[in-house]
């Protein structure tokens, strides 16, 4: 049973290699996933503020256009009212249009004024969003040459690592219990095997009750962990 427990610690010691490497497979494309997934509402956030500011410069071109034909609305009308031979009650009318269409002016370049305030503002959070777009696409490519780069190495890695492994898992170890390490692995996180030390099992930090230690000593058996159901092994 000795020789099984050694064999089976020799091949854990290759299985925590493929877990990490294993994971690392896994998070790379995740990350870059994500950081992708970043550029892309950075980039929604930049059309539509981009969008928003065209928007606002038509309306301001439109109170513009306004605004003039205003204007000569109101030259016509001084004319119209300084022409001889109006009268009193004719003046009067002229007058209370020229107020009329000056009251509106003045409200159409306050609406201007607020427009064009707001459009900067757009405008610069704009600007703000383009440079952080530049920088955090520079940042994405180096990362994304860093992972293609990372994942070849673990690819080669794991292909040195699965070799290896094939050779110690030849070795006579019974199928049962290859077949409990092996689940075990998967589901213990990559580490299927613990020490017994000072009757605690250093995979869970749980004491375990005597007689187990006692079964562990005899070498007889495999003894499992009761708690995180690890194989159990002691020095
Ligand atoms: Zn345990």
């Amino acid at each position: 049973m000795q020789d099984t427990l050694t064999a089976l610690r020799g091949l854990q010691e290759i299985d925590r290699h493929i877990f990490r490497v294993q994971a690392e497979l896994e998070r790379l494309p995740k990350e870059l996933e994500q950081r992708q997934e970043v550029l892309v509402r950075l980039k929604e956030a930049i059309v539509e503020r981009e969008f928003s500011v065209k928007e606002l410069r038509v309306r301001i071109k439109e109170i513009e256009d306004a605004t003039t034909g205003l204007r000569q609305r109101q030259r016509k009308l001084e004319n119209e009212s300084n022409t001889a031979g109006v009268d009193a009650a004719l003046l009067a009318s002229f007058q209370h249009e020229i107020r009329q269409v000056k009251r509106t002016v003045s409200q159409a370049e306050d609406d201007g004024l607020r427009l064009v305030s707001e459009a900067d503002e757009v405008e610069k959070g704009l600007t703000e969003l383009q440079e952080r777009l530049a920088e955090e696409n520079k940042t994405f490519e180096e990362f994304q040459g860093n992972v293609s780069k990372e994942t070849e190495e673990a690819e080669t890695k794991l292909a040195e690592l699965s070799t290896k492994r094939e050779k110690e898992a030849s070795t006579s170890i019974e199928a049962p219990v290859l077949d409990l390490y092996t689940k075990l692995l998967a589901s213990r996180g990559g580490e299927a095997m613990a020490e017994l030390a000072d009757m605690v099992c250093q995979g869970c930090f749980v004491g375990i009750p005597r007689n187990l230690s006692v079964r562990l000593a005899r070498q007889v058996e495999i003894v499992q962990c009761p708690n995180c159901q690890r194989i159990l092994y002691s020095f």
